[in-house]
């Protein structure tokens, strides 16, 4: 579940704090894997580690939806953020904001596509909201696998 992966992040990047506000509902099961949920998060906080200074917080907070179909995870951070016409193009194969700035910081333009193609696949949601030199809020919806279908 996300509680243990939070603490794998943690040792993974000491240097960052990762505030959360896990409710219970964590516990319900999700309709996406395990190891896919895994991946998703992973790419979304590295690149918010990855674009943001060091030692500042990445919030990660997490609610279900009244309904209870869907659980919503926001990840934010107060990083380099994205500039308004790169944010339709960041979850496109191969594309990266300005190569040069971010040449150093290693990767290859891949993550967010593979990311919101495997939220989709479980009929999920990706979404991306930033500010130029402020920061990013990367958004997942996902379904919430036992009442979802069983009560239609
Ligand atoms: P990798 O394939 O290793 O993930 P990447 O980080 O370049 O490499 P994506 O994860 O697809 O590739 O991200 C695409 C681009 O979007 C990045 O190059 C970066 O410019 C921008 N980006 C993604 N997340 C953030 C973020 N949290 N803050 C600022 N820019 C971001």
């Amino acid at each position: 579940g996300i509680q243990s992966l939070i603490q794998k992040l943690t040792l993974i990047h000491p240097s960052f704090q990762f505030e959360t506000e896990v409710q219970s509902v964590m516990k319900t099961p999700l309709a996406i894997g395990e190891q896919h949920f895994e991946q998703v998060m992973l790419i979304i906080l590295d690149n918010a580690v990855k674009y943001s200074p060091n030692e500042t917080n990445i919030h990660i907070k997490a609610t279900a939806h009244k309904d209870m179909d869907m659980l919503k995870i926001v990840i934010k951070d107060r990083g380099i953020g994205i500039p308004k016409e790169d944010l339709l193009h960041v979850t496109d194969r191969f594309y990266r904001v300005e190569r040069a700035r971010s040449r150093e910081r290693g990767g290859n333009g891949l993550g967010l596509s593979i990311a919101k193609r495997i939220v989709e696949k479980y009929d999920g949601k990706l979404m991306i909201q930033s500010e130029y030199s402020k920061g990013t809020e990367v958004t997942i919806s996902l379904p919430i696998a036992s009442r979802s279908k069983s009560s239609e």
